[in-house]
């Protein structure tokens, strides 16, 4: 990890957000490669979801929203992580995400001050991590009740446990943690000039919910039937406690979500005679069928987005799901898949893509007093469609297509020198520059004009980054750590000055094998924009 946040620092990737005022824990700024990569995954997810079908629209809703649309959502009441803090540093952690540790537990009934004879009946803990003195648990100790105005600090009742995987103790300095609370993620603010109770507003902590709210203009608008879908892409905010693992876990971040409606599996079955079940020859597949019941349509946007990560570069074999079990769904959820990443600090959940039955529509229908019923012509059924979920987080999966794409390797240099090449193996479709274009050498006139020439002709098509900067070995090795698929260097021979045989050809250089190949400008744009689009 500590490579590849070096090199997004370094080339333009990633910065920390306010780094000049220090950061802000949470908060992360895309920089010109970060911001065309993410462009290009947005950009591919919003043209699989609307553009390359019929039965998905897109919507474009606002960030605030009435803050009512919180309530019936569940989100005033329920979204909350239980948290603990630390009862020394005042550090706070999340309470599921605490490793469990052995070691022995210390414990004091309190402590008096030696000098003043005050004392402190507060009873205190701290873990002792295997192979550590006693005396750096009791130092724990000592800081804590220094804290409390004690100053020579004797430590009184002292008596020991050994304890097994227990989460009750901060990981970085043993001391114990409080309780669990419930703590509100959400962001609140106050919309107008006055900062009241009835003014309060919240930043929207996912874009689902406008889907929801949206839902009845959009159907009559768009003209589209059940079953369709909304797909939005837009900013979400989660006052996380802990944001950790670079951008995985943010307080700003941007998501990707399809609402799928779908029929009641009883009004398929009025419909068609039967439902359909999960065959045994695995996912379902295009094209959708009409007796589909909820967990074909489920097992099908599961198979619908694993092919979509293939497509981008993220292979079967780097990707995991994990089915949740009865127990841990939601109320109201019927199934919920997770699609993992192997990242380098562990598999963790890049897109999350749930059955949620009509849930979230009769909250809004309860809350709003508004009908959301849709009147289905062809079964002649008024229900409230239920709703497959596909919810994916932009940020985690450019950190996934980052750790992805970053490789070293031992090359040989033109003087027969071993060096180090680091190399990013961007998919051509998500790579922030798609081409780069290089005059051999930059104080030659013609040269230089026909790159200019070239980089043109290729610009309106992709991203295209003209460099005549240094020996071209060292501009090659620039774009391979940028992930440029493609290298085109226009030479002597193109305009030729060695002959007419290859005149108006360059040299196309492939980033992964290095191979180089002689082809004509005029058949640069049908080689590469297959590839890139
Ligand atoms: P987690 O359990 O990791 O907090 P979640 O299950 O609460 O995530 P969802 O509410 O299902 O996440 O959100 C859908 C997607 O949004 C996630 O799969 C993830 O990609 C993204 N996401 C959620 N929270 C964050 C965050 N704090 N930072 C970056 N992306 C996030």
């Amino acid at each position: 990890m500590e490579k590849i946040v070096s090199l997004c620092k370094r080339r333009g990737f990633i910065f920390q957000s306010s780094e000049i005022y220090g950061g802000i824990n949470g908060f992360w700024d895309y920089g010109p490669l970060g911001a065309e990569l993410k462009r290009n995954v947005k950009e591919l997810w919003w043209k699989s979801m609307t553009k390359m079908r019929e039965d998905i629209v897109g919507l474009d809703a606002s960030i605030i929203m009435h803050p009512t649309v919180w309530k019936a959502s569940g989100h005033l009441d329920t979204f909350a992580d239980p948290m603990v803090d630390c009862l020394l540093t005042k550090k706070r952690f999340r309470a599921d995400q605490i490793e469990p540790q052995s070691g022995v537990a210390y414990f004091w009934s309190g402590a008096k001050d030696e000098a003043s004879s005050k004392e402190s009946s507060e009873p205190f803990s701290a873990l002792l991590a295997p192979g550590k003195p006693a005396e750096s648990a009791r130092k724990v100790a000592i800081q804590f009740y220094t804290q409390r105005g004690l100053q020579n600090v004797a430590l009184l009742g002292e008596r020991t446990e050994k304890i097994e995987n227990t989460t009750q103790y901060n990981p970085e300095n043993g001391a114990l943690l409080t309780e669990p609370r419930m703590f509100n993620l959400m962001f609140k603010s106050h919309a107008g000039p006055v900062e009241s109770d009835e003014n309060v507003v919240y930043l929207r902590p996912e874009t689902a919910q406008a889907i929801f709210v949206q839902f009845k203009n959009v159907l009559e608008t768009s003209r589209q039937k059940v079953p369709f879908g909304i797909a939005q892409i837009g900013k979400a905010f989660r006052n996380e406690i802990n944001p950790r693992n670079y951008t995985f876990r943010s307080r700003e971040f941007e998501q990707m979500e399809l609402e799928f409606f779908i029929k009641p599996d009883d009004v398929v079955e009025k419909q068609c005679g039967t439902v359909a079940t999960l065959s045994e020859n695995g996912a379902p597949t295009d094209p959708p069928q009409a007796n589909w019941g909820w967990e074909v349509w489920h097992s099908y946007w599961v198979e619908q987005r694993m092919r979509w990560y293939e497509s981008i570069g993220l292979s079967r074999d780097t990707l995991e799901q994990y089915w949740q079990k009865k127990e841990e769904l939601a109320h109201y959820a019927r199934a919920c898949v997770d699609i993992l990443y192997k990242f380098p600090f562990g598999t963790q959940e890049l897109e999350g893509i749930a059955a949620r039955g009509n849930f979230d529509l009769t909250q809004h229908q309860t809350h709003s007093g508004k009908s959301m019923e849709y009147f289905d012509q062809e079964a002649s059924a008024k229900y409230v469609p239920h709703v497959i979920e596909p919810s994916a987080g932009v940020d985690r999966l450019l950190l996934a297509l980052i750790c992805n794409a970053y490789d070293e390797e031992e090359v040989t240099d033109e003087k027969g020198k071993m060096e180090v090449r680091t190399v990013m193996r961007f998919h051509p479709r998500v790579a922030p520059i798609k081409v780069g274009v290089f005059p051999l050498l930059r104080n030659k006139p013609a040269l230089v004009e026909k790159a200019l020439e070239v980089r043109d002709l290729l610009r309106p098509f992709m991203n295209v980054f003209y460099d005549d900067g240094g020996a071209i070995g060292r501009r090659y090795r620039r774009q391979d750590e940028a992930g440029t698929p493609f290298g085109v260097t226009i030479d002597f021979d193109t305009i030729g000055e060695n002959g007419s045989a290859l005149e108006g050809t360059v040299t196309l250089r492939f980033r992964d094998s290095m191979k180089q190949e002689r082809v004509k400008i005029s058949d640069l744009l049908s080689i590469l924009l297959p590839q890139v689009q």
